[in-house]
């Protein structure tokens, strides 16, 4: 099932997620849910708390090759157990930011731990796009948004333009 996605401002995309104690079919239903969202925004990575589920639960896809196999992947209660000195910078954007686009500097490569869906702990080192995408999620996860990263002036212009689009889509 496609949930509505939150739009910044909202208090819960402020807020941190609680860590899940359970891999349970709620669960299970969630992440489903959560990737169809994804797929269907479109979008490379998508986490709880921006469908309004406070929870430490993040999904992500970031295979972008034309007639590649698509590489789902849910991460449950997942940590940055290690970062490198080496950064890079991409050019972010978010579903819960429609349209907006900044470059943000990160470690280049990190590795994670998380629990899957079997309730089995997993980690991988990841690189790239991947690298840069799970920290935006795990970012997510703890009530922090790309554009907290942004000078303040051009983060306040980022969210009038979305109080605009709010307010434009209330009336709609
Ligand atoms: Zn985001």
């Amino acid at each position: 099932m496609i949930r509505p996605i939150l739009i910044h401002p909202d208090p819960r995309l402020k807020k941190p997620a609680d860590p899940v104690d359970t891999v349970d079919d709620d669960l299970r239903t969630l992440a489903a849910d959560m990737l169809e969202t994804m797929y269907d925004a479109p979008g490379i990575g998508l986490a709880a708390p921006q469908i309004g589920v406070m929870q430490r639960v993040l999904v992500m896809d970031c295979v972008k090759e034309e007639g590649a196999e698509p590489r789902p992947m849910v991460l449950i209660n997942p940590e940055v157990t290690w970062a490198s000195d080496e950064v890079s910078i991409y050019e972010e954007g978010c579903l819960s930011i429609p349209e907006q686009y900044a470059d943000v500097e990160r470690p280049a490569e990190v590795k994670v731990a998380w629990t899957d869906l079997d309730g089995a702990e997993r980690s991988e080192h990841f690189t790239g796009l991947w690298a840069t995408c799970v920290q935006h999620e795990i970012d997510h996860l703890d009530g922090k948004l790309f554009i907290d990263y942004l000078k303040p002036l051009k983060r306040q212009m980022i969210t009038r333009k979305m109080q605009k689009l709010k307010r434009e889509r209330a009336r709609a």
